[in-house]
């Protein structure tokens, strides 16, 4: 069944401050009551995820603010320390930075493997992370290098570490008056970066144009024979996006070896807590997870 226009409301905001401005009134903030769910505002970006819902009639009748055309949500910019990435920075921008491919190049590759042209050209970073969907793409290669959100309201602004942010199935550290404004990447030393290794894989029913059955980011930083800054993330393993830091902790100092491998996969298997849908099986997930984990350590091995 097809949605029916009429029941919705759609603006479009020219400044970051008329979109906030209309989120705070609808959350009872500039003194007016608080509305309830369904006259609330809901930010809408590059639309790919809500107008899916939309086109199956299961997109809620309600008020769609539309933030395409904020300027301020736009860009990426480089500063010695970090790189900022506006929320509307789409896929395609994202892996056409030639940056972003040298010191976080799993997040270039999220990108390449999300949905085809159209949708990178359209899907953001931004609406990515709020769609929340522990099947997202991109969501394990933010984990992997420490993001940071912005998340600003008229109330102010504030920076919440990505690790943080999902809270539960869905569920996430955002009020409804407020939009993730900018995503922060910390920028490693030239020396470290020199020494990092990146990894990266999706794994779903196809080669492209799939939702993952697990996908899996990893990073670490070769110090000789040992690894440090180990950072492993996995999607479709849990119900949010999900930082492992309990196998993290077996890898970071080691130097891995047979059985610090052999160890570390058995952490993650129970860190992890995949489920059967119709996609695949919870055995199957955590198989190819350590599978993966042995790959990306196998890495040590070739730098
Ligand atoms: C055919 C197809 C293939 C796809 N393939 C993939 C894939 O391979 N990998 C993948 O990860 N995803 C995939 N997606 C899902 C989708 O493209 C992404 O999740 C995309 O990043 C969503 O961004 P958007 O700007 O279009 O979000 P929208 O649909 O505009 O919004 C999604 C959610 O985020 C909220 N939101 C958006 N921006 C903000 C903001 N700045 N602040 C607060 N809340 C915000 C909205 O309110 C909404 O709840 C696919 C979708 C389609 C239709």
């Amino acid at each position: 069944m097809r949605a029916y226009l009429p029941e919705y409301e759609a603006v479009s905001a020219r400044t970051l401050v008329e979109a906030l401005t209309l989120l705070a009134q609808g959350a009872g903030g500039l003194d007016g009551p608080a509305q309830p769910p369904g006259r609330r505002w809901q930010p809408i970006a590059g639309g790919t995820d809500l107008m899916v819902l939309f086109s199956a009639g299961k997109l809620p009748a309600g008020r769609y603010l539309d933030i395409w055309g904020i300027e301020e949500l736009r860009g990426i910019t480089v500063a010695p320390s970090h790189i900022d990435l506006g929320a509307l920075s789409t896929f395609t921008q994202v892996r056409q930075h030639p940056l972003l491919a040298c010191e976080f190049s799993s997040l270039t590759q999220a990108a390449i493997e999300s949905g085809a042209i159209a949708i990178q050209n359209r899907g953001t970073l931004g609406g990515n992370i709020a769609n929340a969907s522990p099947a997202a793409d991109s969501p394990p290669a933010l984990l992997c290098y420490d993001a940071e959100l912005e998340l600003v309201s008229l109330r102010g602004a504030r920076w919440v570490p990505y690790a943080e942010f999902h809270t539960g199935y869905k569920q996430m550290q955002r009020a409804s008056d407020e939009l993730i404004v900018r995503i922060r990447l910390p920028r490693l030393s030239a020396v470290e970066r020199e020494r990092q290794v990146h990894y990266y894989r999706k794994v779903g029913t196809r080669k492209a144009q799939a939702i993952s059955k697990v996908c899996f980011a990893g990073s670490f930083v070769r110090d000789g024979e040992r690894l440090s800054r180990v950072r492993i993330a996995l999607g479709s393993v849990a119900p949010i996006p999900l930082r492992c830091p309990r196998t993290e902790a077996v890898l970071e100092g080691a130097v891995p070896t047979s059985a610090v491998i052999a160890a570390a996969q058995e952490v993650l298997g129970s860190e992890i807590a995949p489920i059967d849908d119709i996609r695949s099986t919870q055995d199957y997930r955590r198989t190819v997870a350590q599978n993966l984990l042995f790959d990306f350590l196998a890495q040590a091995a070739l730098h």
